[in-house]
């Protein structure tokens, strides 16, 4: 069977470990956590970057520092992971759930204007699938209405939209580095801050709500509690395992466009002769191949396609149920509009495995055997 995911390993995970071990320091914010953060900004191009033990650790944060009240309103897309609410629900805010464009399945833009209110403080963009949202188009609505934009760039490390890199572009981006993702620590994240103004409260909220940061740069003479905050930051053993990938990020995201690029090319007859849909990106979009993924004609062609796919020894995979439909979602958020291409896209979306090493003509000749037996069987 091929599995869905293999974490990928570069190979110096396990002496970066070791090494963290003798340095007698496995707590966080040590010399590991430092080089993950300096690697972070030069990659990436933002002023601060800041280790979490997630990217659901980093939104809650990013959230925090958005000063929200109970009642304040969040736009973000239903079509997202349970996180990219979850953050702004435990300050008391309500999601606002916008539909996606039916190309990319990322929120759409156009639709922000009408979903404002008084009571609209924050955009957060999710860049599915490492494919940018259209960031200029929200920056500027953003800057007219005084709103925060926080990125979920869980997907996006390393992608670019017009050049920058995706969680560079709003105030604040969050990053995964969870087993799943493209660069990875088991479980990990960052904060991105992108506006210095933010930088010395998210190092307070993240070191429970105290100033240790600055008392260990010698900023300041006393070590104490200044705000409300809470434990965002990961141990040592985790920074070294993702130095080690860091180091790598460039390379590993280009074997994993090389398999992405394989499975587009492989497809294309089938897109072609309306069998399936294959992933848009637009031009100006360099994506970072976190996902493949085709869309099936239908719901049950979809269920139908996966149940071939297993039986010739390949894992596909499906997600998410929309928050809008899902019953926290229905308890905290509410729409905006209909969901009209969110409700459609998402019963019909698979997900092929994409990992480094992983036998993609195999994974290819079973798709293609599965659309030719469900048409047959139909
Ligand atoms: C993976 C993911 C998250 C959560 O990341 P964790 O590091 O597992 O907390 C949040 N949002 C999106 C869009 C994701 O894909």
């Amino acid at each position: 069977m091929i599995p869905f995911n293999r974490p990928h390993l570069t190979g110096r995970e396990f002496a970066y470990m070791a090494e963290a071990h003798a340095h007698g320091m496995l707590a966080g914010d040590g010399p590991f956590t430092q080089r993950c953060h300096e690697r972070l900004q030069a990659l990436l191009a933002v002023p601060k970057a800041l280790l979490t033990h997630s990217c659901t650790a980093a939104l809650e944060l990013a959230a925090l520092l958005a000063d929200l009240q109970p009642g304040d309103e969040v736009l973000m897309p239903s079509y997202t992971f349970a996180s990219t609410a979850n953050a702004f629900v435990l300050r008391g805010a309500v999601p606002v759930f916008i539909d996606i464009r039916p190309d990319t399945l990322n929120l759409d833009e156009t639709l922000i204007e009408g979903a404002l209110t008084r009571r609209t403080r924050a955009i957060v963009p999710v860049h599915y699938a490492g494919v940018a949202c259209e960031m200029d188009t929200i920056m500027s609505i953003a800057q007219e209405n005084r709103l925060m934009v926080i990125e979920d760039a869980a997907q996006g490390m390393m992608a670019r939209y017009k050049g920058r890199c995706l969680g560079s572009i709003g105030h604040l981006g969050c990053l995964s580095f969870h087993e799943t993702k493209n660069i990875i620590c088991g479980e990990g994240g960052a904060l991105l801050i992108n506006q210095p103004g933010l930088i010395e409260r998210a190092e307070i909220v993240r070191e429970k709500g105290t100033n240790r940061s600055q008392f260990f740069r010698g900023e300041v003479d006393k070590y104490t509690w200044c705000e409300m905050g809470s434990s965002f930051l990961p141990g040592e053993l985790n920074a070294a395992f993702l130095l080690a990938q860091l180091e790598d990020a460039e390379s590993i995201t280009q074997r994993r466009l090389d398999v992405w690029d394989f499975y587009h090319h492989a497809l294309a007859p089938a897109e072609a002769a309306g069998l399936l849909r294959r992933p848009v990106v637009p031009e100006h979009c360099r994506h970072n191949a976190h996902m493949y993924y085709v869309l099936a004609r239908s719901p049950t062609h979809r269920t139908a396609l996966i149940a071939a796919m297993r039986e010739r020894g390949v894992g596909p995979v499906f997600h998410y149920v929309p928050l809008h439909s899902s019953p926290a979602g229905r308890r905290y958020g509410r729409c905006s509009g209909p969901m009209t291409h969110t409700d459609a896209l998402s019963e019909r979306l698979l997900r092929l495995p994409l990992w480094i090493g992983v036998d993609e003509q195999r994974v290819v000749d079973s798709l293609l055997a599965s659309v030719d037996a469900v048409a047959q069987g139909a």
